[in-house]
C-alpha cells in the first residue's frame, strides 16, 4: 500500500505553479488551485493552526506549542521553475506519475517534496493530538524561484508579531549520495550559510561610428580588456571554517590518501585552499567569491561600431567578502575609469549559523531516520528565501530530509526531476522526529 502522503503529493506536482519575474505572466488561477488542494489535502492543518496569508499565495502557519520562548520555523516553497524542454523528459514533467519506485515531475525535489512531507508529519501529529514543546511555524513561499517578496513579507509579519525564531529550516542540503571522491557514505550536508548573489553591469561609452574608420581603444576594445583582466585577478581565497568542518567529519569515511588532509583540514590553511583551488571550478567555488561574465551587448549591426558596449557580471560573495569589497576588487582591477560599473541588485552572503544546540537537534534527528548518513555542514552556492530570515534569527540551516543521487541533483531546475517514494517517507518521518524532538 503506498503512504497516503504520496498521493497528496502526486496531486501537487499535478498543479503547476510557475512564477515569473513579471506578475502579470503568473496564472493566478493555477496558484489559487494549488491553495485549494492544499486546504483539502491537509484538513487539520488549515483548521487548527490559523493560515495567514502572505503577497500574493504565500503562507505562514502557526502552531502554539506548550511554549513560545523558542519557536521554530520550518521553510518550503510552492512555486517551480519552468519547463522548457519536455521533449527532454522520460516521464511528463507534469504528470506526477510513478515509475521505477519514483514519483517523477518539475518540483518533487525543488520543492514540493519538502513542503509536502513537512505538512503531512504535522497532520499526522495533530491526529495524535500532539503538541510541540514549542510553537511551531511553517512558512510557504510562492516566488522563491523569482526572488519574490513572499519570504520577506512572511519575516516582517513574524517581526510584527514579536517573533524571534529559535531556528529557521529551509531547503539546501540533503542526505547527498556520491557527493564527495572516495566517500562512500551518504553526506547528510546542513547549509549553515550561503554566499551572497549580487549582479552588477560593465558599461563603456564611446562615439560609434562607421565600420569603416575604426579608432583604436573604442568600447567594445576597452569592456574586452575589463573583462579579461576580471577574469585573470580573483579576490583572495581561503577555506571558511564549515568547510574545513564538513572536511573533518568525511576524513575517516575517505580513501587512505586523502583522509590526512582531510583530518588535518583545519591546520593546513592556505594549503588545503590550494588544493580546492587546483581540483576544479566546483571546489575552486567553495574557497572565495566568483565572478561570471553573462550578458554581453555592443553594436546590432556588422558594419556599426557600437557607442555603448555592455557586460552583465554575475558575482557570488563569499563569507567575508562584502557587496563594498567586491566593487573595491572590479574597480581597482578593471583600472579605467571609462569603464562604469553599476550594482545590477544585491545580496550579502549570510552569517554563519553556530553549530550549537538546534544544529544538533537537526543532526541527531539525521542519525535516527538515516543511520548510514554522516551529518555535516555547508557553505551554499546557491540562494534560498531563508537568507531573509538571517535578519530574525541567528540560526538558519538549510536541509531538505531526502536521499538524493547525484543524478537527482542535477535533475534540479533541468529535466526529469523525481523523487523516491522511499525517500519521501523517510522524509515524512525525519519531520515527524524534529518536531516530536524539540526540546522544551
Ligand atoms: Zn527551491
Amino acid at each position: 500500500m503506498t503512504h497516503r502522503g504520496v498521493e497528496k503529493l502526486q496531486a501537487l506536482v499535478r498543479i503547476p505553479t510557475v512564477s515569473h519575474r513579471d506578475r502579470s505572466l503568473v496564472d493566478v488561477g493555477v496558484f489559487d488551485a494549488f491553495l485549494a488542494e492544499l486546504a483539502t489535502q491537509f484538513p487539520l492543518l488549515h483548521e487548527r493552526l490559523e493560515p495567514t496569508p502572505v503577497d500574493t499565495h504565500g503562507l505562514l502557519f502557526h502552531w502554539p506549542g506548550r511554549s513560545a520562548d523558542r519557536p521554530v520555523v520550518l521553510m518550503a516553497h510552492l512555486d517551480v521553475v519552468p519547463v522548457d524542454d519536455e521533449e527532454r523528459w522520460t516521464h511528463p514533467p507534469f504528470g506526477a506519475e510513478i515509475h521505477d519506485g519514483a514519483v517523477w515531475g518539475r518540483g518533487t525535489l525543488d520543492d514540493k517534496g519538502q513542503l509536502v512531507a513537512a505538512c503531512e508529519a504535522v497532520e499526522t501529529l495533530l491526529e495524535q493530538d500532539f503538541v510541540p514543546a514549542q510553537d511551531v511555524w511553517l512558512s510557504f513561499g510562492c516566488n522563491e524561484e523569482v526572488s519574490g517578496d513572499a519570504a520577506p513579507l512572511a519575516v516582517a509579519e513574524l517581526e510584527r508579531r514579536g517573533v524571534r525564531p529559535w531556528f529557521v529550516l529551509d531547503e539546501g542540503g540533503a542526505i547527498a549520495a556520491e557527493a564527495f571522491p572516495g566517500v562512500a557514505a551518504p553526506i547528510g550536508v546542513i547549509g549553515v550559510t550561503e554566499k551572497g548573489v549580487t549582479s552588477l553591469e560593465l558599461r563603456v561609452e564611446g562615439r560609434g561610428g562607421h565600420a569603416s574608420t575604426p579608432a583604436r581603444n573604442g568600447p567594445t576594445a576597452r569592456l574586452a580588456r575589463a573583462i579579461t583582466r576580471l577574469d585573470r585577478h580573483q579576490m583572495s581565497a581561503s577555506t571558511p571554517e564549515p568547510t574545513v568542518e564538513l572536511l573533518r567529519r568525511l576524513a575517516p569515511h575517505a580513501s587512505a590518501a586523502l583522509r590526512p588532509l582531510m583530518a588535518n583540514a583545519g591546520r593546513l590553511g592556505p594549503l588545503l585552499t590550494r588544493v580546492l583551488i587546483a581540483a576544479g571550478p566546483e571546489p575552486a567555488a567553495m574557497t572565495r567569491t566568483t565572478f561570471a561574465i553573462t550578458t554581453l551587448s555592443g553594436s546590432p549591426a556588422l558594419n556599426v561600431i557600437a557607442s555603448t558596449a555592455r557586460a552583465g557580471v554575475n558575482v557570488r560573495i563569499m563569507v567575508g567578502d562584502t557587496v563594498a569589497s567586491v566593487l573595491e576588487h572590479v574597480r581597482r582591477t578593471i583600472d579605467d575609469d571609462q569603464v562604469r560599473v553599476s550594482v545590477v541588485d544585491q545580496h550579502e552572503p549570510s552569517p554563519v549559523s553556530p553549530m550549537d544546540e538546534a544544529f544538533g537537534l537537526l543532526e541527531a534527528t539525521i542519525r535516527e531516520v538515516f543511520p548510514d548518513a554522516v551529518p555535516a555542514p555547508y557553505v551554499m552556492m546557491a540562494a534560498t528565501d531563508s537568507r531573509f530570515f538571517t535578519r530574525i534569527c541567528t540560526r538558519v540551516y538549510r536541509f531538505a530530509p531526502f536521499r538524493m543521487t547525484k543524478a537527482q541533483r542535477e535533475s534540479i531546475h533541468a529535466y526529469d526531476e523525481h523523487l523516491g517514494v522511499d525517500a519521501f517517507v523517510d522524509g515524512v518521518r525525519w519531520y515527524q522526529r524534529l518536531i516530536e524532538r524539540i526540546p522544551e
